[in-house]
């Protein structure tokens, strides 16, 4: 009966009208009044001039204007493209451009930052019942792409990559890309009616909106919509609203335990029966402090937008003390390859590739990237280097672009960054290699320390004799105060390496 992902409200106000399936603070939505709003705004979007196969771009932060105007475009077979309203003024002109959307619509009751984005673009405010005013702008020109009726050719959102390794890229994924995701990925987690799931997640990223928020409402569940994650309110979450499902990405549960740790109190966590971790390499530090902290195990999930994200994701059965990501999903292929394509024995390291539901339709007017990643034979070339041990579960090396090769030697920023990261002083490493004036390349690491360490590069330096070969040790550490991260809170690199680059050798 859910075959689209809009059918996903539909679904759920049939069956349980008075559940509650979205809080955004004090506001409470149950599936039978979201579902109503849907309708309405689907309505009024249509008259709008929203028409099937147009692209109707929504600058927002997580909230129940997002959450329910993605569902109106998807009823109206337009394609929301979700855009994190904290992106600045250029990445979204750039993607507007690109992306050619009919309507834009700005959260503004939840982000200031949509607010500001809004002035660039002539808009009306609206105000219907059921949800918070926003702002809309008149219909433009734009020429729909064709619709099929078909969940797996029709597309049911078009989000951008977050841009760690360049320019953001297009990713169309069908109806049937996200609700595998939402299906299998939600099942692992045990979701089910009556969970109340954290959703600080950005929605604008694939894997706030397959995972987070399609897969909490797909089983029933009520989602907590966060504009923006901060420890302290989280923390207030866990303890008063009793959430029983926490989903983040690393660097969140690095400023949880952090804010935990100088608080000095227990973490408050009654109900909370489940943690997961995705998006970057999961520092086995961070995992034990987290999982000290939280009194659950933190799992681990490995994906991207091109998959819709998930690929693989330990099991509630199976908890792992490594750094594995788990057994792939259900319905997916994975195999390893060398440079020259050849598939390799477990335990190989090599490029991983993913094959089935999940698989993206291809990046939006981008036929040649599409074609460089995708096989004839629907083998998504991830970019990532990764090994799969003989009993299937899957280990993340590096982005094959970071490889650093020194004299010869091949250096995974990841393990270093792992070295780094576990020093009880740090809390967050980012490692990229730097030119040489011989051609060669040197590893540099920048870190950020906990609030009150005191910074020593020869102290930490120590640290990585005793637990690195020389080749894989840092040339120079570089403190820095804050990492510079995406939107969706990931380290981004390109500045690391420019400004690794500049510095005097
Ligand atoms: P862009 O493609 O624009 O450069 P991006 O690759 O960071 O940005 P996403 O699709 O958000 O955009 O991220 C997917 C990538 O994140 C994966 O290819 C992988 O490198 C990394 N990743 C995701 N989860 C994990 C994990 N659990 N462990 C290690 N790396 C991970
Ligand atoms: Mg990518």
């Amino acid at each position: 009966h859910v075959r689209r992902i809009d059918d996903i409200p539909r679904f759920q106000a049939a069956a349980q009208p008075g559940a509650v399936a979205l809080v955004q603070g004090e506001r409470r939505l149950t599936y039978g009044t979201w579902e109503a709003a849907i309708s309405a705004a689907a309505g009024e979007l249509a008259t709008r001039g929203l028409h099937p196969g147009d692209r109707m771009m929504i600058v927002a932060e997580n909230g129940v204007v997002l959450a329910t105007l993605c569902h109106a475009a998807a009823r109206l077979g337009a394609w929301p493209v979700i855009l994190n309203a904290r992106l600045s003024a250029r990445e979204i002109d750039t993607i507007t451009a690109h992306a050619e959307p009919r309507l834009v619509a700005f959260a503004t009751d939840v982000s200031v930052d949509a607010a500001g984005h809004a002035e660039r673009f002539a808009t009306e405010e609206i105000r219907w019942p059921e949800l918070p005013a926003f702002l809309l702008t008149e219909p433009r020109e734009a020429s729909p792409e064709p619709v099929h009726d078909d969940p797996s050719r029709d597309v049911a959102a078009l989000i951008y990559t977050s841009g760690t390794t360049g320019t953001p890229k297009g990713v169309m994924l069908s109806h049937a890309n996200l609700l595998h995701v939402a299906r299998f990925s939600g099942h692992l987690r045990g979701l089910a009616p009556g969970e109340r799931v954290f959703g600080a997640l950005p929605i604008s990223h694939v894997f706030g909106l397959a995972s987070v928020f399609l897969g909490t409402t797909l089983y029933g569940g009520t989602l907590y919509l966060v504009p923006r994650f901060d420890p302290a309110g989280a923390l207030r979450l866990l303890a008063d609203e009793r959430l029983t499902v926490f989903q983040g990405v690393p660097a969140m549960f690095a400023r949880l335990v952090e804010h935990a740790d100088a608080a000095g109190v227990p973490v408050q966590a009654p109900a909370l029966r489940y943690a997961s971790a995705g998006g970057s390499p999961l520092d086995l530090a961070l995992k034990a402090r987290t999982e000290e902290r939280l009194g659950v195990v933190l799992h681990n999930g490995y994906g991207m937008t091109e998959l819709s994200p998930t690929v693989a994701q330990t099991r509630m059965d199976a908890p792992r003390t490594d750094d594995s990501v788990g057994p792939a999903i259900p319905g997916l292929e994975i195999r390893i390859v060398s440079a020259d394509g050849e598939p390799l024995p477990p335990g190989a390291v090599g490029t991983l590739q993913v094959r089935g539901p999940t698989v993206m339709l291809g990046y939006y007017r981008n036929p040649a990237e599409t074609a460089r990643v995708l096989s004839p034979e629907g083998w998504l070339d991830t970019g990532d280097l990764a090994r799969i041990e003989a009993d299937g579960s899957l280990f993340i090396v590096g982005r094959a672009k970071e490889l650093i090769i020194r004299s010869g030697f091949n250096v995974y920023p990841e393990e270093v960054e792992g070295v780094i990261g576990a020093h009880p002083d740090v809390t967050l490493c980012a490692v990229v290699g730097r030119r040489a004036a011989d051609g060669n390349e040197e590893v540099v690491a920048f870190v950020q320390t906990r609030p009150g360490a005191a910074f020593e590069e020869a102290a930490l330096q120590a640290w990585c004799e005793e637990r690195l070969a020389p080749y894989k040790r840092p040339t120079c550490i570089v403190w820095l105060d804050t990492l510079p991260a995406s939107s969706t809170g990931k380290i981004q690199k390109a500045p690391l390496r420019e400004r690794a680059a500049g510095m005097e050798a």
